[in-house]
């Protein structure tokens, strides 16, 4: 196994804590264990992109290849100034058994730039994107690795890394490499409604949750981490089920409202101020600390990785936790949570919708074709509903929370695969 060398979200050490936890329950074959403890190949990036004023700057960029059994490495780009190796390896590790569990034909993979975004003009993004992108050459390839928009990551960024990626390409042959990338804008080969899917696919869970429980969703209050693409897609799709957005935290501060914020409002407060809910005026500015205690009964925490821990777990109402994050609670927490009641809709089946998503637009690029948006979000549903019950039956079976079930069905497919086809030579 390789050993860290940098830590700073501590998020490898919770996936490992899962998987571990999963694997042990399911009597895992040692062999196979051994293999999915360790990451394929892990690739770091240093390359120089000149700036606005005539500077050069180096930049870290970071792509975490972690298996392909099933298929390709497939998962997102982040930019942040928590992107390092410790956290691509965890979020690629993550996108396995996302992928696994999905019934996808993928493996997994995450990476990304660490950089501030809020600091580069619109060129300078490009030119990194651009630079990033050539420096990972044969790395990703549209049946190598296929990245897709995370944090700070959005369609435009993709546009520009399948047009860098093509032009390296021979002319011949530029188009059938367009798919290196999902999570693309519609004219350059995006998947009408690939946009919400994610956010979509937390509300289908949700969804599952209250038919299995027998809960009605509408009057229903719900508070929110992260008001970008998952966090507004999921407000939006819960909002228009009668449910109550009362309160909602972002980078920029953290907004209360008994009554009810509206997610369209507030969106477009938001595509004002360069994403930030600050300013808004329909609701009151609340200490950030107050956030996790605001009275509700669904918690979507959706923005980045251990934001619920023992300092601030104590204080949370709601008895649903619906990860649209990846890796939002860390272990300790987590165990609280489960010894005390809460439901947990584990990230690697509440958030898959985006992966799913990104599966048919990969596809549609691969056929030539362009699909509706009721059929994709039809299809997504179907998906998420099926891995939904084969959590819920697995955790039923071995007599343990979502979470661990989920990993047991993606790693007895991954599993079933390595049995087949045996390991090379
Ligand atoms: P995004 O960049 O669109 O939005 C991120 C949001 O998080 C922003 O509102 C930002 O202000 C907020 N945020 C950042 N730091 C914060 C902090 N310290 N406290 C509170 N809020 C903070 O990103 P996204 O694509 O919506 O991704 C959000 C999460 O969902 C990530 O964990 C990502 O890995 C996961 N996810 C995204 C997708 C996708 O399709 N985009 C798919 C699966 C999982």
């Amino acid at each position: 196994m390789k050993t860290l060398t940098k830590k700073k979200t501590g998020m490898y050490e919770n996936v490992m804590h899962q998987f571990n936890r999963a694997a042990d329950q399911l009597d895992l074959d040692k062999g196979i264990r051994k293999i999915l403890a360790s990451t394929n190949s892990e690739i770091v990036v240093h390359f120089p992109v000149k700036m606005d004023d005539g500077r050069i700057e180096v930049f870290n960029g970071y792509r975490v290849q972690h298996n392909n059994a099933l298929g390709p490495y497939k998962g997102g780009l982040r930019f942040h100034p928590t992107v390092d190796i410790d956290a691509a390896r965890a979020l690629a590790i993550w996108m396995t058994w996302k992928t696994a569990l999905a019934g996808l034909p993928y493996g997994g993979g995450k990476g990304g730039v660490e950089i501030d975004p809020t600091k580069y003009s619109q060129g300078e993004l490009e030119r990194i994107t651009r630079r990033f992108t050539y420096a990972l050459g044969e790395n990703i390839g549209p049946d190598v690795d296929i990245p897709a928009p995370d944090v700070n990551t959005n369609p435009q960024i993709m546009a520009w890394i399948a047009d860098t990626f093509a032009s390296t390409k021979s002319p011949s042959t530029r188009m059938k490499n367009l798919h290196v990338v999902t999570g693309k804008p519609m004219g350059s080969g995006g998947l009408e409604g690939r946009d919400r899917a994610t956010g979509f696919g937390v509300v289908v869970t949700i969804q599952e949750w209250a038919k299995l429980n027998e809960v009605e969703l509408k009057g229903k209050k719900f508070i929110v981490q992260g008001f970008g693409n998952v966090g507004y897609w999921a407000s939006h799709f819960l909002n228009q089920l009668g449910a109550k957005l009362v309160a909602v935290q972002d980078a920029s501060g953290t907004y209360f409202n008994k009554e009810g914020i509206d997610p369209e409002s507030l969106n477009e407060h938001a595509s004002k101020h360069q994403g930030n809910i600050a300013g808004f005026g329909n609701a009151t500015l609340i200490p950030n600390e107050e956030f996790f205690g605001v009275e509700c009964d669904i918690v979507i925490p959706a923005a980045l990785g251990n934001q619920i821990t023992m300092e601030n777990v104590e204080k949370i109402k709601a008895k649903l936790i619906a990860e649209g994050a990846n890796g939002p609670i860390d272990s300790a927490a987590e165990d609280y949570l489960l010894s005390n009641g809460f439901k947990i809709i584990p990230d690697i089946l509440c958030n898959s919708g985006g992966v799913i998503g990104s599966y048919y637009e990969w596809l549609q690029n691969k056929r030539s074709e362009n699909w509706k948006i009721e059929n994709v979000l039809e299809m997504i549903e179907d998906k998420i509903g099926i891995a939904f019950r084969k959590t819920v039956d697995t955790a039923h079976q071995h007599n343990t929370d979502w979470r661990t079930g989920a990993y047991m069905v993606a790693l007895k497919r991954i599993e079933q695969t390595y049995k087949e086809r045996g390991v090379f030579p």
